[in-house]
């Protein structure tokens, strides 16, 4: 089986793999956005580099934008064929689709660039969707045999162990940080001969348990005596339902005193009630008894849901102190924009990231400390707390990405690392060239593997 990396590669945005077997069967594993940087839209438009017809099945590991969001294009550009993912990642592309299409419009509309695909183009999309189940082995496409496991990063998330040519292949999609307490964590893999594995945080050691709650308390704490204002960017989802769930629990145990918390961003809104919805069969066992005592883990006294515009709004008419988390969440749009404007040259307000910020992005900017940023064409002086939580974040560290490594160790004989900043590749590689016995490769987008 030959491998194209085509997204992704050697950057933390645009998933995408196209696999061929000897049979000629071709999949195609995500069809993510580019994302951060003047020229990522540019590269979402680019024509594909292979034959759109000829692709037999697509299987998509999570609905994050940046493993789905060329899925439109894909079926502009002729694609009409099945394309499986766990059912809630079906349900959350709907969402994350539709907000593009609206993001795009408004785009349009300021500097009249033309929309890569439209609101047809995703309802074509989601009536090619196909529910498949976790452990389950099936055959999307002759020669391929596929099973999607559990990657505990966001809800529906998926790394799959792929047959084929006689060998057996795993792509880790994006790999859940096993210490958040919500999902179920991530099942085991399975021995393979080759691993291509994301790498977001390949040099990066996470905080632990306590101390991440304990720095968001801290966070709480700060703002409420300096009445200030703590802004959240946040994605819209795994992240707001974690933050939520987080400070579900300072409060429900009076870990901390009443402050007002708004969640501002409608698609958070809408992902929030999603998660509700597959509680029962996607929640980790803690998150389950606790929902025995509290009804609802993702509301609590003082919070606030803002859905219309004119609710976002009261939020300025709200005396001070209190929490805001909103999108998008590396500040490239959405509500949290208007609330950094306004906010971000007090002293006595805290930005805190709790995501990881794309570089070229306004949040990657801010997070790097920059003492002034353009939003909306207006320069903002920045004289606010910069904080963030890395424990918070949705992905596997380095330490969890070795150990996923080690466990497909037993025949491995080659590792691609993807989804990452070339710093961050390199410096997994040299820790895992520590135990595990293969080669590893950082390919270049375009190159080819096996
Ligand atoms: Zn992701």
């Amino acid at each position: 089986m030959t491998i194209k990396f085509l997204g992704a590669n050697r950057e933390v945005t645009g998933s995408c793999y196209l696999l061929e077997n000897k049979q000629k069967s071709k999949i195609l594993i995500d069809c993510g956005f580019f994302q951060g940087g003047d020229k990522s839209q540019a590269r979402n438009r680019q024509k594909f580099n292979f034959k759109v017809q000829e692709i037999d099945a697509v299987c998509i590991t999570h609905a994050h934008l940046d493993h789905i969001g060329r899925l439109p294009k894909l079926v502009k550009d002729g694609y009409h064929k099945m394309i499986y993912a766990i059912a809630p990642t079906i349900d959350l592309s709907r969402l994350v689709l539709e907000d593009t299409v609206k993001i795009a419009q408004e785009e349009f509309r300021h500097t009249g660039e033309h929309k890569i695909f439209d609101e047809y183009d995703v309802v074509r999309v989601m009536g090619l969707f196909s529910a498949a189940e976790y452990n389950r082995l099936f055959e999307p496409a002759p020669g391929f045999k596929v099973r999607f496991r559990n990657a505990g990063h966001i809800l529906g998330s998926a790394f799959l162990e792929i047959e084929a040519d006689n060998k057996k292949y795993i792509f880790s999609g994006d790999l859940g940080n096993p210490d958040m307490p919500l999902l179920l964590s991530a099942s085991a893999p399975a021995p393979a001969d080759v691993l291509v594995l994301e790498s977001t945080y390949g040099s990066v050691v996470h905080e632990r348990g306590v101390s991440r709650t304990v720095e968001l308390q801290e966070a709480i704490e700060q703002t409420i005596k300096n009445r200030g204002v703590l802004m959240i960017p946040a994605f819209a989802l795994e992240r707001t339902q974690e933050i939520l769930l987080a400070i579900n629990g300072l409060v429900e145990n009076k870990k901390i005193p009443h402050v007002p918390v708004f969640l501002d961003s409608p698609m958070a809104i809408s992902a929030t009630e999603i998660y509700k919805r597959y509680a029962k069969t996607h929640f980790s066992r803690k998150s389950l008894q606790d929902l025995l005592v509290d009804r609802d883990l993702f509301d609590f006294e003082g919070f606030k849901y803002c859905d219309t515009v004119e609710q976002s709004k009261q939020i300025n008419h709200t005396p001070s102190p209190k929490v805001i988390i909103a999108g998008s969440g590396m500040m490239e749009g959405g509500r949290i924009l208007h609330h950094a404007k306004r906010y971000l040259s007090d002293p006595r307000s805290t930005l805190l990231f709790v995501g990881y910020q794309v570089a070229g992005t306004l949040g990657r900017q801010l997070f790097e400390k920059a003492r002034r940023v353009f939003i909306h064409g207006e320069r903002i002086a920045v004289h606010s707390r910069i904080k963030s939580i890395g424990g918070l974040s949705a992905h596997a560290d380095s330490i969890d990405l070795v150990k996923f490594a080690e466990k497909t160790k037993t025949s491995l004989r080659k590792i691609y690392l993807t989804h990452g900043e070339l710093e961050r590749a390199r410096g997994l590689r040299k820790t895992l060239l520590k135990s595990v016995k293969a080669e590893i490769d950082i390919p270049k987008m375009g190159e080819m593997g096996e």
